[in-house]
C-alpha cells in the first residue's frame, strides 16, 4: 500500500510530539494494564514474572500443552540433508502436538562433536523457515552465519494467520511450535542445553521475545525490529499480535521483562519508517524494561542497539552479542 507523503510527514511529526505521552501512565489503554511492572525487590520481581507468565499461558490457551511439555514424543522424520560451508543442513519434520506436525530446518557444525551452543532463528511476515539462511534478505542470512560460526541452528514457520487446532490461539500456536524446536534441541547430545538462545526480526523479533519470555531456559535473545509500545502498533500493522486479554494485562515492556535477568539485545534501525519500529519508541519501551534488570541485579544484561539500517538485522551486532553470551560456556 502506498502512503501519501504528506500523511507520512504529519505522522512523523506527531510521533515526535506525542512521544512523551507514551512514556508514563498517560496512554489511554495503560489504565487497563494491570500487570505493568514497577520497581520491587528481587524476590517480588520473580514472583511477578511467575504470575504474568502464568496469565499469558492461560490467555494463549497453552496450559494443557505446557503440562505435557517434556512428555510429548517428537516423532522425528528426516526429509533431506546437504552440506553447506562449515555445517550440515537437514530438513526435518517433528510432532508439534499429538495431531499436528511441523517442518523445521536444522543445522549442526560439520566439525566436532559438541556440545555446541544453539540458536532458534525466527522469520517475520511473508518469510519462511529458509529465509533466515538467505544472505540476500533483510535477515542478512543470520542463521547461516551462526551455523558457519559453530552454532547449531533451527528454524520453523511462524507466519501463518490461521489457527490450526480448535481452541488454540494464533500467537499460542506460533509460540508452541518454537517451544517444540527447543524441545528438539534439548533432546540432542550435541547441544549444550545451558546455551540455547533465540533471535528474530519483525514478527520474528516478536516471537523471539515470546519464546524467551515463556521458556526460562532460553539463555540469550536478540529481538530485532520489534521493540515498541502497543499503542504504536494499533495502526498501520497487521493485528495478528493481539489476543484477548493481552492489553488488559501488559504492554511489550512487561513481556520483555519476563526475560530478565537473562541477556537481551533489542535492535531498532534509525531508517525504520516513521509508523514502524522507530528508535524513539524503542527507547521509551526500553526505559520500562530496564527496571526489572536493575531489580534482579543485572542492569548491563539488557541493551538497545540502535543501528544505521532500516527494518533489518544488524548482523555484526547480533554475532557479537551471541559471541559474548552463548559462545563461551559459563
Ligand atoms: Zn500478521
Amino acid at each position: 500500500m502506498k502512503i501519501n507523503p504528506y500523511l507520512r510527514l504529519i505522522t512523523s511529526v506527531w510521533m515526535v510530539v506525542s512521544a512523551p505521552l507514551y512514556a508514563g501512565a498517560l496512554s489511554p489503554v495503560d489504565g487497563m494494564r494491570d500487570m505493568r511492572y514497577s520497581r520491587r525487590t528481587a524476590a517480588e520481581a520473580v514472583r511477578w514474572q511467575h504470575q504474568l507468565r502464568q496469565q499469558c499461558i492461560e490467555l494463549l490457551h497453552l496450559q494443557d500443552l505446557m503440562n505435557l511439555r517434556g512428555q510429548l514424543p517428537l516423532r522425528i522424520k528426516r526429509c533431506a540433508e546437504a552440506d553447506r560451508s562449515g555445517y550440515r543442513m537437514m530438513e526435518l519434520e517433528i510432532a508439534a502436538t499429538p495431531g499436528r506436525r511441523i517442518a523445521v530446518v536444522f543445522t549442526r557444525p560439520s566439525q566436532g562433536a559438541g556440545p555446541f551452543p544453539a540458536v532458534v532463528c525466527v522469520h517475520g511476515h511473508g518469510g519462511s523457515r529458509h529465509v533466515v539462511y538467505d544472505v540476500e534478505t533483510i535477515y542478512k542470512g543470520f542463521a547461516h552465519h551462526l551455523a558457519s560460526a559453530g552454532y547449531v541452528t533451527i528454524s520453523t514457520e511462524v507466519g501463518q494467520h490461521q489457527v490450526f487446532e480448535p481452541g488454540r490461539t494464533l500467537i499460542g500456536e506460533r509460540l508452541w511450535d518454537l517451544l517444540r524446536c527447543v524441545d528438539y534441541l534439548r533432546s540432542l547430545k550435541e547441544v549444550d542445553v545451558q546455551r540455547i538462545g533465540c533471535a528474530g526480526l519483525s514478527l520474528g523479533g516478536e516471537m523471539a521475545m515470546w519464546l524467551a519470555a515463556m521458556d526460562e531456559g532460553i539463555a540469550a535473545t536478540v529481538s530485532a525490529g520489534f521493540l515498541t509500545l502497543m499503542d504504536q502498533m494499533e495502526k498501520n500493522h497487521c493485528p495478528c499480535w493481539k489476543f484477548d486479554g493481552l492489553r488488559q494485562r501488559a504492554d511489550w515492556p512487561d513481556i520483555y521483562s519476563l526475560i530478565a535477568p537473562r541477556p537481551l539485545q533489542c535492535q531498532n534501525g534509525w531508517k525504520e519508517p516513521p509508523s514502524d519500529f522507530v528508535v524513539s519508541f524503542a527507547r521509551l519501551a526500553m526505559a520500562q524494561v530496564r527496571p526489572i534488570y536493575q531489580d534482579l541485579g543485572r542492569p548491563n544484561a539488557v541493551e538497545l542497539h540502535a543501528h544505521c539500517g532500516a527494518h533489518e538485522i544488524d548482523l555484526a551486532a547480533l554475532m557479537d552479542f551471541f559471541d559474548r553470551t552463548l559462545r563461551v560456556r559459563p
